[in-house]
């Protein structure tokens, strides 16, 4: 298998970037004053949520950490729980798709329903991401993604702060980051990453849904790549009202 270190490939400052390293942190302890225990990073283990976990873990902040275990994830990606306990000493909280849910729909529908149509595609992401995130999100009024604007045409008015549609605060601090700006971070702040991405997988995803990407394909090219790119969101990212109506977070 081909690999190239991502911090050799991507790593480069764009003009900004210590500002935008300043604006993140402020982001995040705000949301952290303004929600005492009650703020969540829903980290995917990608890239961006690797900064996030950094700037969280930098400034002590109180944010809890926690994942989707959807059952389908790659071994590298769940390295990085034990990763982010040895590095930071933060415990990772994980949730998991209902265990009779998932026997149920893939007794009906098979082990490759994801492929057979947008629909159950969907309905998969539903029962192994969507739920699980709502039990996480129970109970908090804030949370935080590695959502950019860059990532894809659907993510291009991704706000810094929003309010979700159970009105609770949405914080998405690398709003404006570039891809170069996020492994530049990584590289000067030594922090660790899944190691698919020094396998060219730029976007990861369940292992069924995720593959490489070769030379000038699209960054998320890699994802549901066997449907339209309208289609190639989970549901974890509803449109969200502007930030306006954030009061929780207003200064
Ligand atoms: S990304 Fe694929 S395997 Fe994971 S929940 Fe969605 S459809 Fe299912």
């Amino acid at each position: 298998m081909d690999t190239a270190k991502a911090t050799a490939l991507y790593a480069r400052a764009s003009a900004g970037f210590d500002a935008r390293v300043e604006n993140a942190r402020r982001l995040l302890a705000r949301a952290a004053d303004a929600h005492p225990n009650g703020v969540v990073q829903a980290s995917s283990l990608g890239a961006e949520d690797l900064v996030l976990t950094d700037l969280i873990a930098r400034d002590r902040l109180p944010i809890a950490i926690a994942t989707l275990d959807t059952g389908m994830l790659h071994g590298e990606t769940l390295a990085l729980v034990e990763s982010i306990r040895e590095r930071y000493g933060l415990f990772v909280e994980r949730y998991r798709p209902v265990h009779e849910a998932v026997v149920a729909f893939v007794g009906r529908n098979g082990d490759a329903a994801m492929k057979k149509s947008v629909e159950l595609r969907r309905a998969c992401c539903a029962l192994r991401k969507v739920e699980p995130l709502g039990r996480m999100l129970a109970g908090r009024s804030a949370w935080i993604t590695g959502l950019r604007r860059e990532q894809s045409n659907d993510r291009a008015d991704v706000a810094f702060e929003s309010v979700d549609e159970h009105a609770r605060a949405k914080l998405s601090p690398l709003a404006d980051w570039s891809w170069s700006d996020v492994w530049y971070y990584l590289l000067v702040n030594d922090v660790p990453y899944n190691a698919l991405h020094d396998r060219f997988y730029p976007s990861i995803g369940c292992a069924p849904c995720t593959r490489a990407i070769a030379l000038g394909e699209d960054f998320r090219a890699g994802r549901w790549w066997w449907e339209q790119d309208g289609a190639k969101e989970c549901g974890l990212h509803v449109a969200a009202a502007p930030a306006s109506s954030l009061r929780a977070l207003a200064p």
